[in-house]
């Protein structure tokens, strides 16, 4: 039995060994390649571990914000684009038309400016009076004390302040005196046909109206004359009444109806001559802004060179 136990314990004590030898051996044989790759192990740790943290972070950090944001994102855009879409197209249309057409469709629309009765009624290229237009009310102007030497007919209102205009002019020396105020529409015609005539079309059109479309026919306008030269030039406005009219002729109710340099606002080239009625309050309040001024810039009613 001894012999035998003895035997036994040897064969553990040997098995042991060579386990223990084995175990050494294999530990011990990566241990010196461990040596060099721990070095490429620790450095992609160390990556790792900074890796891990910056990434995860920023991916954590990121991601949920962005897809809560995409879900933002989402909600966000449709609205912005919904409302930007049609707000961004519908205003640049609308502000284009608003510094051209705008005033136009706000102004037209207002009767003061297409009534005929109205002491406002604009006559210009892109409008137009009714067809066959005539005052009703009518009067001849040297029957109350103005000077017309060819058609002195005017809306009663009109020809009463320019009898008291003439009345002041001439208390300043100045003779007030005219060639022609309303205009029918035919006499509008044979007038225009003529400068085109003479002229050709183009030309016509910058010095006279079309018929239906001249600030004479309103019945409210007039052509002041000396008789010196100057008449229908721009050189009227050095004349006597030139001069005269340009200071004073608001007091009375009228305003210089094209104006200097407002050729592309008016449709008309300078004329110092022709004058129109809107009444005192009206014409001073233009006056007031600029000798120069124009009806169209003051009150935004459309106008232009360009028929309509
Ligand atoms: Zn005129």
């Amino acid at each position: 039995m001894r012999g035998l136990l003895s035997k036994l314990i040897l064969t553990i004590l040997v098995l042991l060994l060579a386990i223990g030898l084995l175990g050494r051996f294999y530990t011990a044989k990566p241990e010196p390649e461990n040596t060099e790759e721990p070095a490429a192990a620790v450095t992609p740790e160390p990556e790792q571990s900074e890796e891990p943290q910056e990434s995860p972070q920023p991916q954590e950090s990121s991601t949920p914000e962005e897809s809560p944001a995409p879900s933002e994102t989402p909600a966000v855009n449709p609205e912005p684009e919904v409302p930007e879409t049609p707000a961004e197209s519908p205003q640049p249309q609308e502000s284009t038309p608003v510094e051209s057409i705008q005033p136009e469709p706000v102004y037209t629309e207002d009767p003061v400016f297409t009534d005929v009765n109205s002491l406002l009624i604009v006559a210009n290229k892109t409008h137009r009076l009714p067809e066959g237009y005539a005052p009703a009310d009518l009067i001849n102007v040297n029957d109350v004390g103005g000077w017309g030497t060819i058609a002195p007919y005017m809306r009663a209102e009109a020809a009463y302040a320019v009898a008291e205009m003439t009345q002041a002019a001439a208390a300043d020396g100045v003779t007030l005196m005219f060639s022609s105020a309303y205009r029918s529409e035919s006499y509008q015609k044979q007038l225009y046909d003529g400068y085109v005539a003479q002229y050709g079309v183009e030309r016509a059109d910058r010095i006279s109206s079309r018929p239906g479309y001249s600030d004479h026919q309103t019945g409210l306008a007039l052509d002041f004359i000396e008789g010196k030269g100057a008449d229908f030039t721009s050189d009227f406005e050095y004349s006597a009444s030139g001069v005269w009219l340009r200071d004073n002729a608001h007091y009375y109710g009228f305003i210089m109806r094209y104006p200097k340099g407002k050729a592309d606002i008016t449709g008309y080239s300078y004329e110092p001559w022709h004058f129109r009625y809107v009444g005192v309050d009206t014409a001073t309040a233009i006056y007031n802004v600029d000798v120069y001024y124009s009806f169209e810039e003051y009150f935004g009613v459309s106008g232009g060179t360009e028929y309509k």
